[in-house]
């Protein structure tokens, strides 16, 4: 499963061959270690606009060493822009202003983070066409940053200028390794605060997360970051995965539940669960998921529904059945895991792509509904090495893994780390979201 192409391009030879033929030659990511700082450096931040005031505080309260000034010869980790005060196409020259002199003293791996307002509810027309164009830029920039470097927008709604602390700590950190091009949104919930953490460095301690498919690939990784956050996980997977389920939440001090979510009866089961065991979940994660594919003339119906089944009906009933019953807590955390098939869709993948296109209509759907500090967010990956990638015939994984501005493929923990940002106590703004864990692939939007 290893990426054998990147590992050749770091031997004396490959470095010459990928020189020579102009080969694409990926970065090796630096991922977040547990006890590293956040932020292995110093970020600077520019523009001018309503965050200024709370960016900073909230980068001090990250201990995320800043400056507003750069000095000549330095390097830096990142670049935090604030593009709220942009209100006409002509001002959009202040990125300019700002990037340009800039690009060339990032250390490698750095992040690069633009600040913008939500283009609809912007105050004028100017306003709104300059903030729609922040999108343009974010996304090309991401393209030829290079270096495994990252560039992403986030939207902050008026409001919510308070809420910036958790996804400036995922952006800027290496947990965002393989996330990068993405607009997000951050909502002014004006609902329940979520609580202070009383230990940073287990910000779910207390709290309960359910994770489906949780015996291997992305799930068992996103049950082990959850544990690591200090969540007690109660992981989920079917009876012919029982023993590597069991091995899995052994270790990392879990609870599980063998059952197809596709049953009938696996929405009560699971509440059943819950309810009895915990009284409440913090957090569901509906990360089972399988493939089917088949070019649709040659589709059986029981390939189309299997995928349907798993990957899009099993979590909207689970969602409703653990809301209904009340079982979703305060600021709880509900999260589909979709793919770049649904959103670019993909040949012989029908059924796959609409299965999750619908997780994120199922998102869109709940995301307007749910009160009290609950949100509901999607991730949708794009070449995760894990068994299910391991199946692609060979051509066919060698160009997924490529077509990427990274040039390589993404790690299950990357899936994990975005989930884990989903699920902090501080995100309660982020709601409604898809990010996209792909490096930037370059099919689709
Ligand atoms: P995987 O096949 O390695 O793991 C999927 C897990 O889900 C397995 O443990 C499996 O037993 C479990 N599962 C399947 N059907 C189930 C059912 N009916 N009830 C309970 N559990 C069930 O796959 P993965 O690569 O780790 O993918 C995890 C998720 O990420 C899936 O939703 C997949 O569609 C999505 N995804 C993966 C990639 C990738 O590149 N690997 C890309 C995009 C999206």
């Amino acid at each position: 499963m290893s990426d054998r192409y990147q590992f050749f391009t770091s031997t004396p030879i490959g470095k010459l061959v990928v020189k020579n033929l102009g080969l694409p030659a990926p970065t090796p990511l630096v991922r977040w270690t547990e006890g590293a700082p956040l932020v292995d450096g110093t970020v600077v931040t520019g523009g001018r606009g309503r965050l200024g005031k709370s960016l900073v505080v909230a980068l001090d309260d990250l201990g995320i060493a800043n400056v507003a000034v750069p000095t000549t010869g330095e390097r830096y980790r990142g670049l935090v822009f604030d593009a709220t005060g942009l209100t006409s196409a002509e001002e959009l020259v202040e990125l300019q202003r700002f990037f340009t002199p800039l690009m060339r003293s990032l250390t490698s791996c750095a992040r690069v983070v633009v600040l913008g307002t939500v283009p609809e509810q912007t105050d004028s027309a100017g306003e709104r066409v300059a903030q729609r164009a922040l999108e343009g830029f974010t996304r090309s920039l991401g393209k030829e940053i290079g270096h495994g470097s990252t560039v992403n927008l986030v939207h902050v709604a008026p409001g919510a200028e308070e809420t910036l602390a958790s996804t400036l700590a995922f952006f800027l950190s290496p947990k965002s390794a393989y996330v990068s091009g993405q607009v997000v949104r951050l909502g002014a919930t004006g609902t329940t605060e979520a609580g202070t953490v009383a230990d940073p460095a287990r910000p779910l301690a207390g709290t309960v997360a359910v994770v489906t498919g949780a015996s291997r690939g992305i799930g068992e990784q996103i049950a082990r970051v959850l544990h690591r956050d200090g969540a007690k996980v109660l992981g989920v997977d079917v009876p012919q995965a029982a023993s590597e389920l069991q091995a899995v939440m052994r270790e990392i001090e879990g609870d599980h539940l063998v059952l197809d979510i596709t049953a009938k009866d696996a929405p009560q089961r699971i509440a059943q669960h819950v309810k009895n065991t915990y009284g409440q979940v913090a957090a569901v994660v509906h990360n089972a998921g399988i493939t089917r594919d088949k070019k649709l003339a040659n589709m059986a119906e029981d390939r189309w529904s299997s995928v349907i089944g798993v990957n899009l009906m099993a979590p909207e009933r689970i969602s409703r059945e653990l809301l209904e019953q009340g079982l979703v807590a305060q600021n709880g955390r509900i999260v589909g895991v979709s793919s770049i098939a649904g959103i670019a869709g993909n040949v012989g993948q029908t059924n796959y792509a609409a299965s999750k296109a619908g997780v994120i209509g199922l998102v869109d759907a709940l995301a307007d509904v749910v009160d009290n500090g609950v949100t509901v967010n999607a991730v949708a990956p794009g070449f995760i090495i894990t068994q299910m990638t391991a199946a692609v015939p060979f051509a066919t994984r060698e160009v997924g893994q490529r077509m990427n501005a990274m040039s390589q493929g993404g790690l299950p923990v990357d899936v994990a780390e975005a989930i884990a940002w989903y699920l902090s106590p501080g995100s309660t703004a982020v709601n409604g979201n898809v990010v996209r864990v792909c490096g930037q692939m370059m099919l689709g939007a």
